[in-house]
């Protein structure tokens, strides 16, 4: 008997450098953290803060967005040179991002109506474009975790509920109790998209905040019983990096509990073409 011709619920993943991810699912297209410009290194004029990572498309470029998460302020991760030709070059894309970015975002000139802020708990994303499409909004410890005096995290994760299958993009974190709870609580995640750029001592002198450690990565991913894994935030810029081999290195001796699914930066995506989607 022929197979049924089926959705394809697996979900599409490419990734865009740093904890840029472009994640198709079904007939929806998120963006988490796109960072396409280089932002950091015209702030900073520090020449180790260029892109160590291609732009794999031009923010303008990117016109099949319907979704855009943002998980905390840090320029790397809410880059109002990426999304403001972003959310232009895709006019229906909504942007959801902690309560902090919203000023920054409608001060660059993105309308409010577009944002979404990202509360704590789940939501269900388009709901008037009949989507089967849940949205966990949870903390992340950058180091610490941070609530405005609203209540408001300044720091989170995403989790995208979609045929099933829990997809997981941590942000900007450290380990924390608090979110491998909150992440608990909905049961196991199919695909953590997890940043390793370690902190250590000398990127906090120069004011770089990391992340977890590989080790602390693949420990939490056992811990919220992640059952695959791809590292990101581990490429962009000399001072933060992690080498693949590492990675590579501390899966085959630890050999965790997960399938490991490295992926390289994308050097092209799919995002510019214009009202094609899911071909492969
Ligand atoms: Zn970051």
């Amino acid at each position: 008997m022929p197979e049924p011709a089926s959705v394809d619920t697996e979900g599409k993943v490419e990734l865009l450098g740093q904890a840029g991810v472009r994640l198709e699912l079904g007939p929806t297209v998120v963006y988490f953290d796109p960072y396409l410009t280089e932002h950091v290194f015209e702030v900073e004029g520090v020449r180790d803060l260029r892109r160590q990572t291609p732009t794999p498309i031009e923010p303008g470029a990117v016109r099949d967005a319907d979704f855009v998460l943002v998980s905390h302020i840090h320029m790397d991760h809410c880059d109002p040179t990426t999304l403001v030709p972003l959310a232009a070059a895709s006019p229906s894309a909504r942007i959801v991002c902690p309560n902090d970015c919203v000023p920054v975002l409608v001060a660059a000139g993105i309308p409010a109506e577009r944002i979404i802020v990202a509360r704590e708990g789940r939501m269900r994303l388009g709901e008037d474009l009949d989507l089967d499409l849940e949205l966990e909004v949870v903390p992340a410890a950058h180091p610490e975790v941070v609530r405005d005096s609203e209540g408001h995290l300044a720091f989170v994760g995403y989790i995208l509920n979609f045929a099933g299958r829990r997809y997981y993009h941590a942000g900007d974190t450290s380990p924390h109790q608090a979110l491998i709870e909150a992440v608990r609580a909905g049961g196991p995640v199919d695909v953590a998209m997890l940043p390793v750029n370690e902190r250590n001592f000398f990127r906090e002198r120069r004011g770089i905040i990391g992340n977890m450690t590989i080790r602390e990565a693949f420990h939490l991913a056992e811990e919220i019983e992640a059952q695959e894994v791809i590292p990101i935030h581990w490429d962009m810029f000399l001072p933060n990096l992690a080498y693949p081999e590492e990675i590579d290195l501390l899966y085959r001796r630890i050999r965790p509990n997960f399938r490991l699914r490295f992926m390289y930066p994308e050097t092209t995506v799919s995002g510019s073409r214009n009202g094609v989607r899911g071909d492969a």
